[in-house]
């Protein structure tokens, strides 16, 4: 395990903290604010041993100084103000005189929100590219760094690997909760290991699909996912989502891991020129202008008993197009599955936990994951860049 901030003298010492708020915003509003509230344990433990925390973030993507305009982070500073209900400071600036008297001011338990880190990305791609110079600064800033931003672990940018070549880092509570939850996925797996892949970012899901594999039992196959099998399969899918370009690794996968893998039985299709059709159908059936957007009643039959037998089940992406009622069945009933199996369930990705939350299972499951393409690029690669200057204990 990757040493946390209880493994280091912190009192009184001034901390550099990436955080993740990369928030939803629309015009004065944070859509979603679960970001700020996952980062409180750390501050306040931080607040408790009498830190000088200096917080970093980005948020968005800007790539022109008209992007600064929306993707300010003096809204979270109001936010995070709320949630801690104390004054918390704000630097307009990412670097210079401005920010350096800022901090030279503050006092124990003094909090200073930094500016979007990716302001430094115009217009030389600083924060991004991972500058040297940019990574040192930011360093000189503090005592000790402390990567907490579990959803850009992923990336190895300035604001959270490059200041970790500088100074003494250690990861806060949200990282080490994710990672210590993600490793029951990735060392010594319970079985029987039911992984349960769907939704609609097909390639992006491939890596994670080749690195669990060889370590799961089963392979149950629903969403986009399962429409690029059955094409790799030569089934008619009409206009189904699916992605050609995997087509030859997937065939290679069946070939290998063939007794694994297991694909739908039957779906419920929608008509590309007929909005309101809606049709379950077996998947020899499948017509030319059908577009498989759910597994079918069968299919969930046959998963359930799967499910049923498992000790450890990690599950990503929808099993169909949830949003659309129509087709919101198979992702509701395996949710309703999961909840009521013995497993222990883990799930991630960032329309599944949105799927989660409509339909109301939020307390039902093992662990969510809050990462994202974090969560999945960890599972596939647990040797992460962004943590490779963090001591292991
Ligand atoms: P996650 O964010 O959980 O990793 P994805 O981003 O890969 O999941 O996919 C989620 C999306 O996949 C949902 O918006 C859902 O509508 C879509 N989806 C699932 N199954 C299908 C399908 N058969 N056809 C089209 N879209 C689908
Ligand atoms: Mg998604």
């Amino acid at each position: 395990m990757k040493k946390t901030i209880r493994d280091i003298p912190l009192e009184g010492k001034k901390i550099l903290l990436r955080c993740d708020y990369n928030v939803t915003i629309n015009g004065n509003v944070i859509l979603d604010d679960t970001k700020i509230t996952a980062s409180l344990e750390t501050i306040k433990y931080l607040m408790d041993n009498n830190c000088k925390i200096i917080i970093l973030s980005h948020l968005g993507k800007v790539k022109t100084e008209d992007d600064k305009i929306n993707n300010s982070l003096e809204i979270v500073s109001k936010k995070l103000s709320e949630l801690l209900t104390r004054s918390i400071l704000f630097s307009h600036e990412t670097r210079g005189v401005l920010l350096e008297e800022k901090i030279n001011a503050m006092r124990p338990q003094d909090i200073l929100l930094v500016e979007n880190t990716r302001y430094e990305d115009v217009p030389n791609n600083l924060e991004s590219s991972c500058d040297e110079e940019l990574s040192k600064y930011w360093a000189s800033l503090a005592d000790i760094f402390v990567n907490d931003a579990f959803g850009t672990i992923h990336r190895a940018h300035a604001s959270n690997y490059g200041v970790s070549k500088y100074l003494p880092s250690v990861i806060g509570f949200l990282v080490e909760k994710e990672l210590k939850n993600l490793n029951v996925l990735i060392e010594n797996p319970s079985h029987p290991f039911t992984v349960i892949m769907g939704g609609a970012k097909i390639a992006d899901k491939i890596p994670l699909i080749e690195a669990i594999i060889p370590k799961c039992d089963y392979l149950l196959l629903t969403g986009g996912i399962a429409n690029t099998f059955l094409k790799a399969l030569k089934f008619n899918i009409g206009f189904s989502l699916y992605d050609k370009e995997t087509i030859p690794l997937i065939t290679k996968l069946m070939l290998q891991y063939k007794e694994k893998l297991m694909l739908p039985l039957d779906v419920v299709v929608g008509n590309k020129y007929d909005p309101n059709y809606a049709s379950i159908k077996g998947i020899k059936d499948i017509c030319d202008n059908d577009v498989i957007y759910d597994i079918g009643p069968e299919t969930l039959r046959k998963y359930k008993h799967t499910i049923n037998v498992s000790e450890l089940i990690f599950v990503n992406g929808t099993m169909g197009k949830y949003e659309d009622l129509k087709f919101r069945n198979g992702t509701k009933e395996t949710y309703q599955m999961l909840a009521k199996c013995p497993a222990n369930v883990i799930i991630g990705g960032g329309d599944s936990l949105a799927a989660i939350h409509t339909l109301g299972f939020n307390n039902n499951f093992s662990f969510l994951s809050t990462g994202g393409g974090a969560t999945l690029d960890y599972i596939a690669n647990p040797k992460l860049k962004s943590l490779e200057n963090i001591e292991e204990i």
